[in-house]
């Protein structure tokens, strides 16, 4: 089943949203955590330094100078009692006997419950689960170093938070809740403004290569984008673009070709045929010449088409051996030299290495001497009288080199990035004489790929060409 396909704008967006979401979330959790310990041990401190001041500020309200009866000074004991007790603490103090002093519940018992409910009601209605429950702490009264009498503080345990303490808590949660709020929102624009920026241009890329697709090949983007990858599908769908453009173009030009290379044989046999039908010729050897010229002319076409079929339909298979190209290439340059000689070009060889020794490389020979045969005759070719042509075998990087350079035609700049491609050929009209159908180049190039390798060429119009071929050792 085919995936639901998502849009770059909402993926982006919702990957933004739940960052932003995950990373509030976080914070929240972890706030709120240490908040509430360390919280916790304040408050729970605190009550302990409170009741310590408690009882001692009660212990300073006996006096053991006054008559027994006003040796507690109630008044200041209720003062502080009844202060403890808005903080939520419930206080008995009894003398040595055990007499109560003063005691929280008996002067308003009704403010006790309503205080210890409310504590309750506060963190019971917060902590779900809350375990607390009201506890009571004795301490001895003391004064100077003798026991007075004893007070009780009784308090919701084991801590309780305070109003005020609950409304920080909360302001701290609302401003989270607020920060959160905020960056899904900034998130949400963000994450809609950077999609729209990746892909706005993707879109237009694509309209670009829809064109391309439906066989416009001239179609071009010129998107200028600086992120990467956009920069970088830009130029390969130009690149793609443009190679379909020359393929294209090579195709009709390799159909005209074929059909020009059939044509001119074809008229001149119809001709001569109907002529001698007509009785206007005789039938003599020598036009019955002419038209087997024109049958061979034909069948060399056909033939090379054949041979064509055959170097590209299939991967080349080599028969790598390791051998002597200096070798190989010297007797190959002395097999054309009376070729050469005949046309009047000089012709020379070149072919060690830098300590002078013969170059050996590992490749499928008899592909090698051909595309060294392709090469030489091409020199001869395209190479008019009194010229000269050089074939030399070097070393380089990892490779050795094989150059052919001659002082021939050259080629038209505008014809250089074609002259490999089947059928090619720079200049028509001297090519008809020459004979060549412009494939030779072609299988050349394919045997040096099919070896890893690569072939390059240097011309100028009228001062010569060189072709390298580069083979990996
Ligand atoms: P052809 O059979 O026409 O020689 P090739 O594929 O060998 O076919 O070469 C293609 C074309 O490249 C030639 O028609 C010619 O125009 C040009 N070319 C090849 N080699 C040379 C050279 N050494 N000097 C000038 N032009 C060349």
């Amino acid at each position: 089943m085919e995936r639901k396909k998502q849009s770059l704008r909402s993926k982006l967006s919702i990957s933004y949203i739940s960052i932003a979401l995950i990373c509030v979330l976080l914070i929240s959790i972890i706030t709120n955590v240490l908040l509430e310990k360390h919280f916790k041990d304040y408050v729970i401190s605190n009550q302990e330094r409170k009741n310590k001041d408690t009882v001692f500020l009660v212990s300073q309200m006996y006096n053991t100078e006054n008559k027994d009866d006003e040796k507690w000074n109630i008044k200041a004991i209720e003062n502080i009692c009844v202060r403890a007790l808005e903080q939520g603490m419930i206080i008995k103090v009894t003398d040595l006997e055990g007499k109560v002093v003063w005691d929280a519940t008996q002067h308003d018992n009704e403010a006790c419950q309503k205080i210890i409910k409310h504590i309750a009601d506060n963190m019971n209605k917060r902590y779900y689960s809350w375990q607390g429950g009201y506890e009571e702490k004795n301490y001895s009264l003391y004064k100077g170093l003798s026991k007075v009498g004893t007070i009780e503080i009784g308090y919701y345990g084991p801590y309780f938070f305070k109003d005020n303490d609950l409304e920080f808590i909360n302001t701290i949660n609302s401003v989270l809740i607020s920060v959160g709020v905020f960056s899904l929102i900034l998130s949400l624009i963000i994450g809609a403004f950077m999609a729209k920026r990746l892909s706005n241009p993707i879109s237009r890329v694509i309209s670009t290569a829809e064109m391309i697709s439906k066989g416009y090949f001239g179609d071009r983007t010129k998107e200028q984008s600086n992120t990467r990858e956009i920069s970088q599908l830009t130029e390969t769908i130009n690149n793609l673009a443009e190679t379909l453009e020359k393929q294209e173009l090579l195709r009709r030009r390799l159909t005209a070709d074929v059909a020009h290379e059939l044509r001119t044989p074809l008229a001149t046999l119809q001709s001569h045929m109907e002529a001698m039908i007509d009785g206007i010729w005789k039938p003599d050897s020598t036009r019955l010449k002419s038209c087997h010229d024109e049958i061979i002319r034909i069948n060399r076409l056909v033939g090379d088409l054949e041979k064509l079929a055959r170097y590209e339909s299939e991967n080349i298979i080599l028969n790598k051996t390791k051998f002597n190209l200096t070798d190989l290439a010297r007797s190959i340059t002395n097999n054309f030299e009376s070729e050469f000689k005949n046309k009047n070009i000089d012709i020379r060889f070149f072919g060690k290495d830098e300590a002078g020794n013969d170059l050996f490389v590992s490749a499928d020979k008899d592909k090698i001497s051909q595309v060294i045969v392709n090469l030489l005759s091409n020199a001869l070719k395209y190479t008019p009288e009194g010229g000269s042509t050089e074939v030399s075998v070097k070393e380089a990087e990892n490779a050795v080199e094989i150059r052919v350079r001659d002082t021939g035609y050259g080629i038209p700049p505008e014809d250089l990035p074609y002259i490999f491609e089947r059928f090619y050929r720079a200049d028509k009209s001297r090519n008809r004489i020459t004979g060549g159908a412009g494939i030779g180049l072609t299988i050349t190039k394919s045997i040096v790929e099919a070896h890893q390798g690569k072939i390059e060429v240097i011309s100028k119009l009228g001062e010569g060409s060189e072709f390298i071929v580069i083979l990996p050792k």
